[in-house]
């Protein structure tokens, strides 16, 4: 009975320690671990840029284009430098160069902001809700680097019906037939060839 008892204590220290082990927290993330690349269909790198290089990279904007991309501010209407931009070309982030929008969906929405009904790569703009200024509104900003764009509403044109209401200040264009920056540029694979 005793040999019974003793046995039956020990299978009960050994299932606990097993539950222990396998509720043990997962490992933390070991600093200046490197993450797994993030590619985008469109074959641009959207890692999400850690927080020190953001800083960086957003320590060289104006004023204007600091507190609307980093503090969620608005431009006022009609006062946007992209607004009446009507050239060909892509809308990149002012921050760190991901592209965004493309001329070929931008349309006049007569908000006073640049409108688009599409983004230039939907990985490339993340959603968030927003329910400041006491309304329900779907903020979009880059996904690489966090910078705020500005939002997104159903009462656009077809085929998508949506309205990206964008924020001159956190778009930089680069006009069809100039180089792009390597930061807009998407990443080189053996398939894309010479
Ligand atoms: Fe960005």
């Amino acid at each position: 009975m005793r040999t019974l008892v003793i046995a039956l204590l020990a299978l009960a220290l050994s299932a606990c320690s097993q539950a222990e082990s396998k509720e043990s927290p997962a490992k933390a993330p070991v600093k200046g671990q490197v993450m797994r690349p993030k590619i985008s269909a469109s074959g641009y790198d959207i890692t999400p840029l850690p927080a020190d290089q953001v800083a960086k990279l957003a320590a060289k904007l104006t004023p204007e284009q600091y507190r609307i991309t980093q503090k969620a501010g608005t431009e006022a209407p009609f006062c946007g430098t992209l607004l009446d931009n009507h050239k060909e070309g892509v809308y990149v982030c002012v921050v760190c160069g991901l592209p965004l929008f493309s001329s070929a969906h931008k349309f006049n929405s007569g908000t006073g902001w640049p409108s688009f009904y599409r983004e230039f790569d939907p990985q490339h703009v993340a959603r968030k809700s927003d329910g400041s200024l006491g309304m329900e509104r779907t903020e979009i900003d880059c996904a690489r680097c966090g910078a705020h764009l500005g939002h997104v509403f159903d009462d656009g044109p077809a085929p998508t019906h949506e309205r990206h209401c964008l924020n001159s200040a956190s778009l930089k264009f680069v006009e069809k037939g100039e180089p792009l920056p390597a930061e807009s540029q998407p990443l080189k694979t053996a398939a894309s060839g010479p």
